[in-house]
């Protein structure tokens, strides 16, 4: 279903609580146009524009990008999109963040994934990848035949960068005092909807039924 109204979204949750998965689920079933901090942050990286050089070391130590770059960046991504529905996912992580959107859009719905820190630690840290072809292993439900290998091709698995525990821990830290606060200035707005739970599997039929009421019901002011 695409929505015929212009719908304005924002996806919260701590790193690792599944917003990447659940953002694709939303934009295949509501037709809104994704788009991620953290996924426009790596691709600078990987094409090595000077402000992905800049940004890797802020990045890969789990601290987060200086607002106004941040805001720069994303807001300039979203006035090229034009008068289409679209879905954040990753900012705004500050008030700072949030307060340089309002000034732009008003958001209609932030959706929260609230996923116990504990859950997520367990995610993030046994997750190993094989570089060169971007295959994924989970230690604990979906692990190499061979401890730290490559099924394929026998070659060593790496973690992500900002996937080791001393990063994780700094992210979640990042978490909780930088981005909570994006939480309150969402509630006190009356947009926020939290989705509670330890598996995506089970939230999203919850957040889908919410979105499906959401898209349908009249907002006032939009056209
Ligand atoms: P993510 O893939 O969303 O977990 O983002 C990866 C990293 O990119 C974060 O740990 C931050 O260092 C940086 N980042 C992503 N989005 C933002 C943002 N809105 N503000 C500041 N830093 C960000």
């Amino acid at each position: 279903m695409v929505p015929h109204t212009v719908f304005r979204a924002v996806i919260m949750g701590p790193p690792g609580s599944g917003k990447g998965t659940v953002s694709a689920r939303i934009t295949a079933t509501f037709g809104l146009k994704h788009l991620s901090s953290g996924d426009l942050l790596r691709a600078n990286i990987k094409a090595k524009t000077e402000l992905g050089l800049l940004m890797k070391s802020c990045i890969d130590q789990g601290h987060l990008v200086p607002d106004g770059v941040m805001s720069r960046l994303i807001l300039s991504d979203l006035r090229g999109l034009g008068r289409t529905s679209w879905l954040l996912d990753g900012f705004p992580r500050t008030v700072a963040q949030a307060e340089a959107l309002d000034k732009l859009y008003s958001v209609d719905s932030v959706v929260n994934l609230d996923v116990p820190f504990q859950t997520i630690k367990q995610r993030l840290t046994s997750r190993w990848i094989h570089l060169a072809s971007g295959r994924v292993y989970n230690i604990d439900f979906n692990p190499p035949k061979v401890a730290g290998l490559d099924d394929v091709t026998g070659e060593p698995l790496v973690q992500r960068d900002d996937d080791t525990p001393e990063t994780v821990t700094l992210r979640l830290k990042a978490y909780q005092t930088k981005t909570e606060p994006v939480l309150e200035y969402y509630r006190s707005k009356g947009v926020l909807e939290t989705f509670s739970g330890t598996e995506t599997n089970k939230i999203w039929p919850h957040l889908r039924a919410f979105l499906d009421k959401k898209l349908l019901a009249p907002r006032e002011g939009v056209a």
